[in-house]
């Protein structure tokens, strides 16, 4: 009996390892995602909104010291990314009315994941066009601009903001750059 009940004790904290190894990567993904999507500053809406329900943005922003109205800026920026559901209400008291906001931890995956194929889409095409154009890049030797071959002819090969003579780049290195880079965002 004893060792079942070890048996048993060992499992609960098994899975509460495990539940917590989730919980922490769900919260990094969120941080995340909400931070590349829309900014820093609405990780304190998403902290404060977790584990509630249908909280006025009146309150979210008492609570961590936001103007309403930057609040509401952040609220919208994630109803556009599925992270926040709303209904509105009218306010008996002041005659207006009030939205009421709850979390959508669902939405946070789904963004992740088409953020990484856009992501995935945008350093393809940029890999396609690194390709189709090897050694044919030419190069500002103080960097102001780098140009295809037909663009850098039009420019007879001289830069455009500076004057200087423009000069080939080897682009093998940017190639392999953005390989790598694409290999380690389908790893994820
Ligand atoms: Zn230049």
């Amino acid at each position: 009996m004893a060792k079942r009940n070890q048996k048993a004790a060992k499992s609960a904290a098994k899975t509460r390892k495990v539940k917590s190894g989730i919980y922490r990567q769900s919260t990094k993904l969120t941080e995340t995602v909400v931070t590349e999507s829309i900014g820093q500053e609405a990780i304190p809406v998403v902290e404060y909104l977790k584990g509630k329900k249908n909280i006025s943005e009146f309150t979210i922003a008492q609570n961590i010291k936001y103007e309403v109205g930057q609040v509401r800026r952040m609220l919208y920026a994630l109803q556009n990314r599925n992270l926040v559901t709303y209904f509105r209400k009218k306010d008996r008291e002041k005659g207006w009315y009030i939205s009421y906001w709850t979390l959508n931890q669902g939405g946070v995956p789904e963004l992740a994941l088409a953020m990484k194929r856009n992501k995935l889409q945008e350093l393809r095409e940029r890999l396609k066009k690194e390709e189709e154009n090897k050694g044919m890049f030419y190069i500002c030797p103080s960097f102001c601009t780098r140009m295809e071959f037909e663009r850098a002819t039009e420019a007879e090969f001289k830069c455009p903001e500076c004057g200087k003579p423009l000069q080939n780049q080897d682009n093998t290195k940017t190639i392999e750059r953005i390989r790598e880079n694409i290999t380690e965002i389908e790893a994820v």
